[in-house]
């Protein structure tokens, strides 16, 4: 897949150029709340390297991928997310990816049903 070499919202809102309401950020990654929320919490987590879709990560990307979810973890812990979360990763038009900079969606604070689509 071609790599555009225009900054995605995402890269814009990690280097502060369009605001966002920045919940969490460690050196990896942001964790900000979804302009368009799907659920009552609905944050997305942003590594700040840009990988344009999951089916592009590398090996040497395993590490960043899994500390994405455990900064999912650490906010649901955080934010007391007893009654449960959804973790979601969108890849490609199918699935319903817009914005092609990898993010894990985090969802929680109603009952959802599965499968989703
Ligand atoms: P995708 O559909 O690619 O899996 O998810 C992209 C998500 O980014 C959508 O849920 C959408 O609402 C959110 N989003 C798009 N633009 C912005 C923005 O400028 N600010 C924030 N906070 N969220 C955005």
């Amino acid at each position: 897949m071609e790599f555009n070499t225009e900054k995605t919202i995402f890269e814009k809102i990690i280097d502060r150029e369009i605001s966002a309401e920045i919940l969490m950020e460690d050196d990896l990654c942001i964790v900000i709340r979804d302009i368009n929320p799907g659920a009552p919490v609905h944050v997305l987590i942003i590594p700040k390297k840009r990988i344009p879709h999951l089916a592009e990560a590398r090996e040497q990307d395993a590490l960043l991928l899994g500390h994405l979810l455990l900064m999912a973890q650490k906010f649901a812990q955080q934010k007391e997310l007893g009654g449960g979360f959804r973790v979601v990763i969108n890849n490609g038009q199918d699935a319903g990816e817009t914005v092609p900079h990898l993010h894990v969606h985090l969802l929680a604070g109603k009952p959802m049903i599965w499968p989703p689509c």
